[in-house]
């Protein structure tokens, strides 16, 4: 059986892929392209020089060694300038080719075959769906399926590393997998600013306007960065209403909702609120599991890192979708340099000062201990909201916390039954006791419950009562 090219380097990436750190793997390996295979050699195209001379002596002599493995025979891989890549724009922005149709004199320069830089596993397939994101997901889902139509502008906002750029970005694959001919500029407002400035000076900014207002979809990321900018500001009003006006589609991120960037103009507030303001939350522990598993799943790690490992680190690093990646980077990393299997003890000694260091600003953000902090941090834990802990709910996601933080209230502060179920939206103190001896019970037959509650306890033992 003869391979193709492009199954030939499929097969040496997917090895690849697991021997060299993400990082790496998606700066130099994922932007390259087969171009051919030339007898036991095949040609892969890299964009520019620096990219093909370094493949070529870090990652050529790996790929080589995989091939026996990955193809059943040797092969030698040999990186070249692609020249075609070479004419793309290098920058975060990109402009896809204009339709035939409208290919007049006037844009004759965008011949230029430019392509995305979007990240190509920025898809709504590698995206894990739960409660902190699912109105977004939702959303994004329906933008893709008629731009410009139902919700415009979308704006997108949360923390930072929570996936409001992966979600953005998803919405522009799947807009371009319907129809491959959509122009789209994706930029962060940092590179929109940069290219305002750049063209003022040099005094092309009716190209500038050109460039960004024929495009079918518009996507800005970080608008928050408008904070004070107000030359851009007003720039992109008008690239804002142009593009409205012609029924083309808007995204915008942010840190923090429209009304709250600071210095941001009135008008433009009003015009982000226009269409569908979603937002992205923490995600909690069954999410965070879920999207684990799926990181594990796509970089074929599902044998490195076992299950326990990664309820660990669910459990653990809760600050973002983007510390999540990071604990397993930095994990694989760890047990690569130690030559060690991926344990759980492996795992708490690689992400020690990540734990000590959340740890700590838990316990500083409550300085003094109460029934309320003990709430607070238990539906952190869960991921829930306090409210949840005193609501009449009755299933488990919010039981299990509840009866967690009954029990917890009554061991470090001993605060009466009555007084608990007080605290906890009017329960009778029976159901107080109850609550407690299920928790003791669990914790004797439930080793990983165990230890969760016994480091929520460490962390409120830390804050002073
Ligand atoms: P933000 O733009 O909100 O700062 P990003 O979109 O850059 O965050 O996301 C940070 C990282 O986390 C990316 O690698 C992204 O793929 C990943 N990520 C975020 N949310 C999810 C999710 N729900 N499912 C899978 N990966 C996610
Ligand atoms: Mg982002």
């Amino acid at each position: 059986m003869t391979l193709s090219a492009a199954e030939i380097w499929t097969r040496l990436l997917d090895r690849a892929r697991q021997q060299i750190p993400e990082q790496t793997f998606r700066t130099w390996l994922e932007p390259t392209e087969p171009l051919e295979v030339d007898g036991n050699t095949l040609i892969v195209g890299a964009p520019d020089r620096f990219a093909a001379e370094w493949n070529e002596s870090k990652h050529a002599p790996l790929l080589a060694s995989l091939a026996p493995v990955a193809l059943g025979h040797p092969m030698s891989v040999v990186f070249k300038v692609h020249e075609e890549r070479k004419l793309r724009p290098q920058m975060d922005l990109f402009v896809a080719p204009p339709p035939e149709r409208s290919l007049g004199s006037s844009d004759a320069r965008s011949g230029v075959t430019s392509v995305a830089q979007l990240s190509s596993r920025y898809t709504f397939g590698n995206f894990v769906v739960g409660k902190s994101n699912e109105l977004a997901y939702a959303t994004a889902n329906a933008v893709a399926a008629s731009p410009g139509k139902l919700y415009n502008p979308f704006f997108i906002y949360g923390q930072t590393g929570l996936g409001k750029t992966h979600l953005m970005q998803a919405v522009a694959h799947e807009i371009l997998t319907l129809n491959p001919r959509t122009r789209i500029i994706f930029v962060g407002t940092e590179q929109f600013t940069n290219d305002l400035v750049t063209s003022i000076q040099g005094r092309t900014t009716p190209d500038f306007r050109r460039r960004y207002r024929e495009t079918d979809l518009l996507l800005v990321d970080d608008v928050h960065f408008l904070k004070g900018k107000e030359a851009t500001q007003e720039e992109f009003f008008h690239t804002f209403n142009a593009l409205y006006e012609a029924g083309r589609q808007i995204i915008l991120t942010s840190d923090r909702p429209p009304k709250e960037i600071p210095g941001l103009e009135a008008r433009l507030v009003s015009r982000f609120e226009w269409g569908m303001v979603a937002d992205i939350e923490l995600p909690d522990l069954e999410h965070r599991i879920a999207i684990l598993q799926n990181k594990s799943h796509l970089d074929h790690l599902e044998r490195t890192i076992p299950d326990d490992v990664i309820r660990f680190v669910a459990e653990h690093v809760r600050s973002s979708v983007r510390e999540l990646e990071g604990s397993i980077i930095r994990l694989l990393a760890f047990a690569s340099l130690r030559r060690k299997d991926i344990t759980v003890e492996l795992a708490r000694e690689a992400l020690r000062e990540k734990l000590r260091a959340s740890a700590e600003s838990e316990s500083q953000q409550n300085a003094r201990l109460t029934v309320a902090t003990i709430q607070m941090l238990v539906a952190k834990e869960w991921g829930i909201g306090t409210d949840g802990l005193r609501s009449k709910g009755r299933t488990k996601t919010l039981t299990v916390p509840r009866q967690v933080a009954m029990y917890l209230t009554r061991d470090l502060l001993g605060t009466q039954l009555v007084e608990i179920g007080n605290a906890f939206g009017g329960r009778d103190h029976s159901t107080v006791i109850h609550s407690i001896e299920k928790t003791e019970a669990t914790l004797k037959e439930n080793p990983v419950f165990a230890e969760r509650v016994a480091r929520l306890r460490g962390a409120l033992e830390k804050i002073r009562v």
